[in-house]
């Protein structure tokens, strides 16, 4: 593990890529933590669906804390685990109703960062990636969240030896240089998709190939990818 080689990686990325931009830097922190809880298990494009049918048949989280469960499942649907997910949504909201009076996570403002993790995980269906989330996207904490494209590229590159996400996040997070997390996050998950891919990596354009440990590189030439990335969290707010 180093932090020399992650704050290299940082930059390297940042030149191929350029400094990722959050759309909305003043994000609702609630919408974060929605959002972020619809998007576990699927992709982009299902959970911000199920999002915007959300904010739209509930534009005041209130309301959504005093609603049915079944009805929360119907405009979340296309996200999958309508009914857990609906579950989690609706026992954060009333959580949040019944100790602070209002639906609002500002009290976390003023909290150390673990801690407000901590808070966060002690409720069902809130993982530690969810809360990350909120941390770095919503109250700009320099906390990287790590998904499987951040997993494996790490791993790959040998910056990181860990056998899952959750244990690369514990040392990725140990290591992580001054206010690299959001740079980071959406640089690295835009690398996975497009070219530390899961099958066939595209070793051959990759800007990282001196770096990497990698023992098993793909050096023949593969199609770029022809996809858009999108980035939910980013677009969220
Ligand atoms: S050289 Fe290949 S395996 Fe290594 S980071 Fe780049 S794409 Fe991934």
């Amino acid at each position: 593990m180093s932090k020399e080689k992650l704050s290299k990686i940082n930059k390297i990325l940042i030149k191929h890529y350029g400094l990722p931009r959050q759309e909305n830097p003043e994000p609702d922190p609630l919408d974060i933590l929605i959002a972020t809880i619809l998007s576990q298990n699927t992709n982009d494009r299902n959970s911000y669906k199920s999002f915007l049918n959300l904010k739209k048949k509930y534009p005041d989280w209130k309301a959504c804390a005093r609603a049915e469960i079944t009805s929360l499942e119907e405009p979340i649907k296309s996200a999958g685990f309508s009914h857990p997910k609906a579950r989690a949504i609706k026992e954060i909201l009333n959580y949040l109703l019944e100790n602070y009076g209002k639906v609002s996570l500002d009290f976390l403002k003023d909290m150390d960062t673990d801690r407000a993790i901590e808070s966060l995980t002690s409720h069902k269906g809130i993982g530690i990636k969810t809360a990350q989330c909120v941390m770095m996207f919503a109250f700009h904490r320099n906390v990287c969240p790590v998904d499987r494209h951040i997993f494996r590229a790490l791993n790959r590159i040998g910056v990181i030896k860990a056998t899952t996400p959750e244990k690369t996040s514990l040392q990725l997070n140990k290591i992580l240089p001054e206010a690299s997390a959001h740079s980071l996050h959406a640089n690295l998950i835009r690398f996975g998709r497009e070219i530390c891919r899961q099958t066939l990596p595209n070793c051959s354009i990759c800007p990282l190939l001196e770096i990497c440990e990698y023992d098993n590189k793909n050096l023949t030439e593969v199609n770029e990818y022809k996809g858009g990335t999108f980035l939910l969290l980013d677009h969220v707010g």
